[in-house]
């Protein structure tokens, strides 16, 4: 299971009622805890499930800085992503 589908259903079970309209931020981190990019929207099943349950932002760490995708535009992105 991806860190995002976690989150997610750590919000359903206990903020259920904040859901709608929420931001999710993803970050990968080392094992030192240094901060690393994200990399491009690619998951169509975390990216599916944000937007079935209402998430209004997916906000990404990239090299550049902070990226806010509305969530329909990153289903769009993860769905088109081609490596
Ligand atoms: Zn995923």
């Amino acid at each position: 299971m991806h860190a995002e589908q976690r989150a997610m259903f750590d919000a359903l079970r206990t903020n259920s009622d904040s859901i709608k309209g929420a931001d999710l931020y993803f970050i990968r981190i080392d094992e030192e805890g240094i901060k690393l990019p994200a990399g491009k929207p690619y998951c169509t099943i975390c990216s599916k499930m944000a937007l079935d349950l209402g998430i209004k932002n997916f906000i990404l760490f990239h090299k550049q800085g902070i990226k806010v995708y509305d969530a329909r535009e990153y289903n769009n992105l993860s769905f088109s992503f081609e490596d």
